[in-house]
C-alpha cells in the first residue's frame, strides 16, 4: 500500500491502519524503516496531540483492572482511548503480559479504544522508539488519551515517563509503615500516586498507606512543573471504580496549570531532546557492536594489553576507526 494513503487512513481514524502502522514501526527490517519514516514525516504535519499519561506498578497491583476502568470512564465522557505498553523484560514468562487485550475485556470491545499490547523484544532502547513512534501514529489517529503502561522494573520507568505528560505510579495497600521500597527516584518521577485497591477490607490500609505515601511526596523537592498541592497521592479502586472520576479531574487541573504556564510544551521538547541524544547514544553502540568494529576493538585492546598504546590513544584512534567506517 501507498505510505500516503495508509497515512490518510491513520488521520481518518482508522483503527485497522493504525494497527498496520504500528506493526510497520515495530519491523526492524531497513525497507520497513525507511517506511515508517515517510510515514511519521507524513504524519507530524497534523500536529494532533493526546494526553499522553505513563502509568507504572508492580504485577498484581492491578494496572489492567485500573486501565479497564479508567479507559471506560473516558470512553463514557466521549474520549478516544490508546493503551500501549512497555515491557521491560525480554521474555514474558514470569511476569505479567502487559497491555493484554484479555485482561481488558470490556475496553477491548469498544470502537474508540484501542489496545496494543507489548511487542516481544529484546532490548529496551528499541523499545522506546518503537513505542514513541506507535505515541506519534495514535495522536495522528486523533485519540484524546494514550496509556502508557509498564512494570516497575528498572530502567522502563524512565523510558515511559520520559515519553509522558503525566506518570502515574499504582502501589497496593501495605501493611506496616515501609514504603513498599518504592524507590524516591520512581516517587520522584510520579506526578500522582494512586494506591488501588481501597475498598473492602483493604479500604483501610489503603487510606493509611496512601496518607504516608502523601507524607512523603511533600517531602520531595518542589518542582517547577507543579502547581501547589503536586504531586498528589489518592485512593482508588479500579473493581469498583471508585475514585477514578476524582483522579481524571486532578490530571486535568494539573495538565491546564502546566498548558497554562508553558511547562507542556517545554516538556514536551526536553522529551524530543533526551530521545535526540538517547538515539545518537544507542546508534553509537550499535556500530560498536558490529563484527568490524569487535575485531578493531579487540586488535586495539591487545596493542593496550601490550603496552604499545595508552588506554586513551587507544580510545582515540577506536573512536576515529568507527567514525570512517
Ligand atoms: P496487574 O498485574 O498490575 O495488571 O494487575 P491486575 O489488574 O491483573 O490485578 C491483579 C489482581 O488484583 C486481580 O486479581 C484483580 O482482580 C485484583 N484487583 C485489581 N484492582 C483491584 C481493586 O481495585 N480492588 C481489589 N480488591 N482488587 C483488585
Amino acid at each position: 500500500m501507498e505510505i500516503s494513503s495508509l497515512g490518510d487512513r491513520i488521520l481518518n481514524g482508522e483503527r485497522r491502519a493504525l494497527a498496520r502502522a504500528i506493526t510497520l514501526v515495530e519491523s526492524g527490517r531497513a525497507d520497513h524503516r525507511a517506511q515508517a519514516a515517510e510515514l511519521l514525516a507524513h504524519l507530524s504535519g497534523a500536529g494532533r496531540q493526546s494526553l499522553r499519561i505513563g502509568l507504572s506498578g508492580t504485577p498484581g497491583v492491578g494496572k489492567s483492572t485500573f486501565i479497564e476502568s479508567f479507559g471506560m470512564m473516558l470512553i463514557g465522557l466521549g474520549l478516544r482511548v490508546a493503551v500501549l505498553a512497555v515491557d521491560p523484560s525480554s521474555t514474558r514468562s514470569g511476569g505479567s503480559i502487559l497491555g493484554d487485550k484479555t485482561r481488558m475485556e470490556r475496553l477491548s470491545r469498544e470502537k474508540n479504544a484501542f489496545i496494543r499490547p507489548s511487542p516481544s523484544q529484546s532490548h529496551l532502547g528499541g523499545v522506546a522508539r518503537r513505542t514513541r513512534e506507535a505515541i506519534a501514529l495514535c495522536e495522528a489517529s486523533g485519540f484524546d488519551v494514550v496509556l502508557i503502561e509498564t512494570v516497575g522494573v528498572g530502567q522502563s520507568e524512565t523510558v515511559v515517563s520520559e515519553m509522558s505528560d503525566l506518570f502515574l505510579l499504582l502501589l497496593a495497600p501495605a501493611g506496616g509503615d515501609e514504603l513498599q521500597g518504592v524507590k524516591r527516584g520512581i516517587m520522584e518521577m510520579a506526578d500522582m500516586i494512586l494506591v488501588n485497591k481501597a475498598d473492602g477490607d483493604l479500604k483501610p490500609t489503603a487510606t493509611r498507606t496512601c496518607a504516608d505515601y502523601a507524607g512523603a511526596l511533600r517531602l520531595l523537592r518542589k518542582r517547577p512543573q507543579d502547581p501547589e498541592g503536586f504531586p498528589k497521592a489518592m485512593t482508588v479502586s479500579a473493581v469498583e471504580e471508585h475514585g477514578l472520576d476524582k483522579a481524571w479531574d486532578e490530571m486535568q487541573v494539573l495538565t491546564k496549570w502546566r498548558r497554562d504556564n508553558g511547562h507542556w510544551d517545554t516538556n514536551r521538547a526536553a522529551q524530543a531532546q533526551y530521545w535526540f541524544e538517547q538515539e545518537v547514544r544507542s546508534a553509537l553502540l550499535a556500530r560498536l557492536s558490529t563484527p568490524q568494529a569487535r575485531f578493531d576493538m579487540e586488535r586495539f585492546g591487545a596493542q593496550v594489553s601490550a603496552g604499545q598504546l595508552s588506554p586513551s590513544a587507544a580510545a582515540t584512534d577506536m573512536l576515529a576507526t568507527l567514525i570512517a567506517e
